[in-house]
């Protein structure tokens, strides 16, 4: 095996998801855009559908055919970009939920589909994605009046606990959606820790259920493991990598491992960051090349055939600090160059 491989946990996977369904006592959906956070949107779309997400989420409408492959018909699947021009026959073909995002949307949903399901998505003050709270009242009863599936918002701060923001929002969430009939929606991953006012009808969640932070009892869902390349002995004073960024203190073995910016593994992550030989820590010394990665195994009693750099003694948020990053785009930048391996 001369790539890196890459393994997710599905039973972790799953586990997340009951774990953060039962922190409510509302529905929890599951957002599986950009291809399931990286980490491939039929499988992981097909294990919650058996876990019994019944409401699924996706930026845009390519990403939805995906999902409806893997979940059959049944559950619902939103799209957050809406009904966007070109969208109607993936919608119509799919079976798709545009989230209706502006006036304009709203106008092209009517004469496109008008016997299509839909959502509506407000802002209520991320300044992003939604209705603004005055096309909301001029469009509000014509779109009540067609039964919308969802009613719902986004946070801006949810993973900052005692920021101001989340209960101005939740502030403008009740106000626009006072009297509404249709479920509604606040909370993500943070939003689900903010407790039961910010719950509404249903959370949806992302990025716990992938093992990230702010879920920070999350199981690691992912492993990588970087085959090792060769290993050399080096003398006192000699240096690793380019700019020669690391010298040797003391005679070491380094070993190289394949895997690089290509598999998200960014020359941003620097220092501070281990691989392991089953429990045992090795550091990542000179600087993250394209494809190659150094180690020193020095301490090592054997040589290793691979190291692996996450793991549950290290996680893609510690990845992501070392970044100066979040999980979720270390996720997402994980790359097609993997061996990919799933444990059910
Ligand atoms: C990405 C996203 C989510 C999920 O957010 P997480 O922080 O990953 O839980 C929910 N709602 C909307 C509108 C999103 O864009």
């Amino acid at each position: 095996m001369s790539t890196a491989r890459l393994t997710i946990n599905l039973q972790a996977l799953a586990s997340n998801w009951r774990a953060l369904d039962a922190k409510t006592d509302v529905e929890t959906g599951a957002v599986v855009k950009a291809d399931a956070y990286g980490l491939g949107a039929g499988p992981v779309a097909s294990t919650l559908a058996e876990e019994g997400v019944r409401k699924f989420f996706v930026a845009v409408a390519e990403e939805g055919a995906a999902v409806r492959e893997a979940v059959g018909a049944g559950p619902m699947i939103c799209v957050f970009s809406g009904h966007m021009e070109g969208d109607t026959d993936l919608l119509r073909t799919h079976d798709l939920t545009p989230l209706i995002n502006s006036p304009q949307q709203f106008q092209r949903h009517q004469q496109a589909m008008p016997d299509h399901a839909f959502g509506i998505q407000l802002d209520s003050g991320m300044n992003r994605l939604g209705l603004e709270p005055a096309d909301w009242a001029e469009l509000r009863s014509k779109a009540e009046a067609l039964n919308p599936v969802v009613v719902m918002s986004h946070l801006a701060c949810s993973d900052e606990p005692d920021h101001p923001m989340n209960r101005q929002q939740l502030q403008t969430f009740r106000e626009m959606t006072e009297g509404v009939t249709a479920p509604r929606s606040l909370a993500a991953t943070g939003g689900t820790f903010l407790g039961p006012e910010f719950h509404f009808e249903f959370c949806r969640p992302g990025i716990g259920i992938y093992g990230g932070m702010p879920f920070a009892d999350a199981k690691p869902v992912v492993t990588v493991d970087l085959p090792v390349v060769q290993i050399r002995a080096l003398e006192v004073g000699e240096t690793v990598g380019y700019g020669n960024s690391w010298t040797a203190r003391r005679p070491s073995r380094i070993a190289t491992v394949t895997a690089g910016y290509a598999d998200g593994l960014h020359r941003a992550i620097g220092g501070g960051i281990d691989t392991f030989a089953g429990d045992h820590p090795c550091p990542v010394v000179g600087r993250i090349s394209m494809d190659l990665i150094t180690v020193d195994v020095t301490d090592l009693p054997h040589d290793p055939d691979r190291l692996r750099i996450l793991n549950g003694h290290q996680t893609v948020d510690d990845l992501a600090e070392a970044a100066g990053t979040i999980g979720y785009e270390i996720l997402t930048s994980m790359g097609s160059r993997y061996s990919r391996g799933y444990v059910e």
